[in-house]
């Protein structure tokens, strides 16, 4: 059967960047989100070590901007870093207004870790576990605003070269869905690769869609392979080993137990990820966290503590093998600074 629904916004996407512009629309828009729920989750709820932004002592949007155009290798867009550094500090406090649970300092400030090529402890988090908590927060508070609808978007529909919406699979039924905006909030690709830390719904839908309609996408080439994902199993999904591990001072040695990550880059385990990656591809590594203690791991990193127990596995007092696994797509749909596509009424 064929229903036609209408809305103001149409939202595919109902993770951190589809719940956060949903939050974001002025009052009595009406928002219809879509999503493949149970039929292909997104990252949100996986990530880990926690959000980026200048809050700490010593910090500032200018020296989070500079880290990152460092780390970027001459390939980021300044002003695209600019936007980037200068508005993190504002939305990580507007999780935590929102409820969003970030680990505290005793004076009530945030606790900011550090991870790979940053200058200063810059990371908000909430333990190893910062995607679930933010989550938790959007939902509660989109709930109120949208309408949600579980299924899976085929097709944009694009006539006199706009936007009006798009074809929804959802319950056996198709369902067109005509909407005056419509934004792609479809998350990454790692699912595609033989190795990832990615949950089986990064399958890269909204490349697909975008690139069918005829939007511009770029620089899909730069997917970032994320250096310490757990060499156990034959599961192409490996259990990610956050970088806030190294931040907190775990090791990465060789099979003679040598920290070798300086022979490649000065920061030495607080490389680029990219750095990193490709050392720990070059030879068997391991992640060595046994001098961090039990204790500090099982209350800063229960997720991940969990999650190698789970493979007979104890950071506490085991090696744990490592490998590099497809993390996260630098590319994507074409935007200006406000998201939109090179289609009108899409955004991405
Ligand atoms: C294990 C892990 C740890 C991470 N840790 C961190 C971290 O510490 N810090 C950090 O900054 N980042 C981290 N990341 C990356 C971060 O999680 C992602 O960049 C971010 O969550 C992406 O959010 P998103 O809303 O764009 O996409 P997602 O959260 O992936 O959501 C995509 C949404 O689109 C829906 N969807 C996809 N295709 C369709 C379709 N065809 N039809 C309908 N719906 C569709 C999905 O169902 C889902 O709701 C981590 C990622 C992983 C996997």
């Amino acid at each position: 059967m064929t229903s036609r629904l209408e809305t103001d916004v149409l939202i595919v996407g109902a993770g951190a960047a589809g719940l956060s512009a949903a939050l974001h629309l002025p009052p009595g828009t009406g928002i219809l989100v879509v999503d493949k729920g149970r039929m292909g989750q997104g990252s949100s709820p996986w990530a880990q070590g926690g959000v980026a932004a200048a809050l700490g002592p010593g910090d500032s949007a200018e020296l989070h901007a500079q880290d990152t155009a460092r780390v970027a290798a001459g390939h980021g867009d300044p002003s695209a870093i600019a936007v980037l550094a200068s508005e993190a500090v504002e939305c990580v406090l507007e999780l935590a207004e929102l409820g969003c649970a970030f680990d505290r300092n005793p004076d009530g400030s945030l606790h900011l870790s550090r991870e790979g090529g940053q200058s200063v402890p810059r990371n908000a988090h909430a333990g190893d576990a910062t995607g679930s908590a933010i989550m938790k927060t959007l939902r509660e508070h989109a709930i109120e605003r949208v309408r949600r609808i579980e299924g899976v978007c085929l097709s944009l529909a694009v006539a006199e070269g706009r936007c009006h919406g798009a074809w929804v699979v959802a319950g056996g039924d198709l369902l067109e869905i005509r909407a005056r905006s419509t934004v792609l909030a479809t998350g990454g690709v790692g699912a595609l690769y033989a190795s990832t830390t990615n949950p089986a719904g990064a399958t890269g839908d909204g490349l697909a869609l975008a690139w069918e309609a005829g939007a511009a996408l770029a620089d899909l080439e730069f997917v970032q392979f994320h250096p310490t994902a757990l060499a156990v199993g034959s599961s192409h999904q490996r259990l990610l080993l956050t970088e806030a591990l190294r931040g907190a001072g775990a090791h990465v040695i060789d099979a003679e137990g040598r920290r070798f990550l300086f022979e490649h880059h000065s920061d030495g385990e607080l490389a680029p990820r990219d750095v990193v990656a490709r050392a720990v591809a070059s030879r068997h590594s391991w992640l060595d966290c046994r001098h961090l203690g039990k204790d500090l791991l099982e209350k800063e990193f229960p997720t991940v503590v969990a999650g190698c127990r789970r493979h007979g596995l104890d950071p506490s007092t085991d090696l744990l093998p490592i490998t590099f696994a497809a993390h996260y797509a630098v590319g994507g749909v074409t935007t200006d600074l406000d998201g939109r596509t090179s289609i009108p009424r899409l955004y991405a």
